[in-house]
């Protein structure tokens, strides 16, 4: 099954406990433009090489599309339409006025120069400009993509409309129109959500052990909030693989290693983790998710855990921070199993609501402060965490249904209200 697939089932199991009007279904089950897009691009050494990127606009039901651009060798028509959707139905979970799109381009930025990053992203605005702008479809950061990409953007996109518009994307360097707290938005918000379910089972953070896949903006910023709050890091990883410490780890010594050395694999070193001993060893990936942990954080990318390896994970609760971590399929295994799993669409949605912060300040050429921001996240996350858990127990469903049941129904209201059903 495809991640589109799998993402259309789990849509599907929701819309069937609420008996939600076929016609509803319908229409969001199909995003409203795809775009497929190749241009050329000169590299440093003088060669051209053809690039090929996608948008695809899944809905713009509750207002302008919005979500991340992905830069990453595994970027497909079938990726995208699924992230798409998953924007969708987000935004809707946390009650945004905005729609769901997404974009990429496949290739692995890590092999390019920086001059060729910034003439890659330009070729691609230039591609995809007549579909975006701030009241008709947003980007914003997403995997191997920061804020200077997105200053390229709207400098680009300024460029070509002969006037600033900074507002055509999210995830900004603040001095450029930024908003404070974007950048760790989404893992904050993932805090959020954590202390609310943690804080439903009475237990503190230093009796929390927490392994995390995946060392981004996502991964890194929530091992270091959590690490903060006085939570047992254990395990982190990247895509070169993990470390484990078991008495947990220092998490911004491991941050700066990482930097320096280019793998959290590098930082098991007393220099790095001086009150370790020699107790951190290195582990796979794979071994990361199968720890006795309290809390696994999934912050990387989609499918880690499908039917293959569901039965072995051992933490009774995940934290979605990465967008279809899960398959459908091993979301019934560890379902039969008791696990616990706070879903993507709930968990992650810190990153898009600080975005929509940025598009209203835009809008005003009026910026807020970071402890304005904070509070702001903090009430929609945890609004959207008490209808989450009120519609799972209402239903006795997972968390992941009940967030799909929220956004269905929502979204549905809307499409009345707007005449299209
Ligand atoms: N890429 C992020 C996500 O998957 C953020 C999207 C946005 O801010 O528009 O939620």
């Amino acid at each position: 099954m495809t991640f589109f697939e799998n993402t259309l089932k789990l849509i599907e199991r929701a819309a069937e406990i609420v008996k939600l009007d076929k016609n509803v279904l319908n229409v969001l089950s199909k995003p409203q433009r795809i775009v497929e897009v190749n241009f050329p691009v000169k590299l440093d050494n003088g060669s051209i090489e053809i690039f090929t990127g996608y948008r695809v606009q899944h809905s713009d039901a509750a207002g302008p599309f919005k979500g991340g651009i992905r830069y990453h060798q595994d970027v497909s028509m079938d990726e995208v339409k699924a992230l798409a959707s998953l924007m969708t139905m987000k935004c809707a979970v946390v009650e945004l006025p905005l729609g769901g799109a997404k974009g990429g381009i496949t290739f692995d930025p890590s092999k390019y120069s920086k001059n060729e990053l910034e003439r890659i992203t330009r070729a691609f605005v230039i591609m995809i400009e007549p579909l975006i702008g701030p009241d008709k479809d947003v980007p914003a950061p997403d995997v191997n993509t920061d804020e200077h990409v997105m200053a390229w953007i709207a400098d680009e996109f300024s460029k070509l409309h002969e006037e600033s518009v900074k507002g055509v994307v999210t995830g900004k360097p603040v001095m450029y129109g930024g908003s404070k707290g974007r950048f760790d938005a989404t893992s904050r918000g993932g805090t959020f959500i954590l202390h609310e379910v943690l804080g439903d089972g009475g237990r503190k953070p230093q009796d929390t052990t927490v392994a995390i896949q995946g060392y981004g903006n996502v991964g890194g910023n929530i091992a270091n909030l959590l690490a903060a709050e006085g939570f047992k890091v254990v395990a982190v990883s990247d895509s070169h693989g993990g470390l484990y410490c078991p008495h947990g780890l220092d998490a911004l010594a491991t941050m700066e290693c990482k930097v320096k050395e280019g793998s959290v694999t590098e930082c098991g070193g007393s220099q790095y983790q001086p009150s370790q001993g020699d107790s951190c060893r290195e582990v796979s990936n794979e071994e990361l998710l199968e720890l006795d942990c309290d809390v696994l954080i999934l912050a990387a990318l989609e499918n880690q855990i499908t039917a293959d390896n569901a039965d072995k994970i051992k933490s009774k609760l995940i934290l979605e921070m990465a967008n279809g971590p899960i398959t459908a399929e091993a979301d019934e295994i560890l379902a039969k199993k008791n696990i616990t799993i706070i879903p993507d669409i709930l968990a992650n949605a810190g990153g898009v609501t600080v975005s929509y912060f940025e598009m209203v300040q835009n809008k005003q050429d009026y910026y807020w402060e970071a402890d304005e921001i904070e509070e702001k996240l903090k009430k929609i996350m945890v609004n959207a965490w008490k209808k989450v858990k009120a519609t799972s127990e209402k239903y006795s469903t997972s968390y992941r249904l009940a967030a799909f049941i929220v956004a269905l129904e929502r979204l549905k209201e809307i499409l009345i209200l707007r005449g299209t059903v």
